[in-house]
């Protein structure tokens, strides 16, 4: 989509320090960590959040949900613990209008989330 950084780092029309790619999915690192390990899975197609997908098999979720896993692997952090987040709209925190799940891990997270 037009305007969107996220198609543009799918499209790698702007750098990102990718960590983890296959058909559907993109993985890089947050530019602001809030964790020692903090990386951002995306779909390379464009959904503005979570309620734009499709719940079928269509859905972009379970690759990202399998990436998540290999990266967890390959981060060192599957066995320690980690948090997926989907921020979703503005009182969800999301500023950025391409779905992504944050990655975070290597340090231990209260509950609930501020
Ligand atoms: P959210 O607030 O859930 O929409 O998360 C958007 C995230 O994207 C934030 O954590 C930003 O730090 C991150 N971000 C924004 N632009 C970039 C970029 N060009 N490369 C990497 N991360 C980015």
């Amino acid at each position: 989509m037009e305007n969107c950084i996220f198609c543009k780092i799918a499209a790698g029309e702007i750098p990102s320090t990718k960590v983890y790619e296959d058909d559907q999915v993109l993985a890089f690192r947050d530019l602001e960590p809030q964790a020692p390990v903090h990386i951002l899975i995306i779909p390379k197609k464009h959904y503005a959040s979570i309620l734009d997908i499709p719940c079928d098999a269509t859905s972009p979720l379970p690759a990202m949900a399998a990436a998540a896993q290999k990266i967890a692997q390959e981060q060192g952090i599957a066995q320690s613990g980690f948090r997926l987040v989907i921020n979703t709209g503005k009182d969800g925190g999301q500023s950025v209008p391409h779905l992504h799940m944050h990655l975070l891990g290597g340090r231990e997270f209260g509950w609930p989330a501020g």
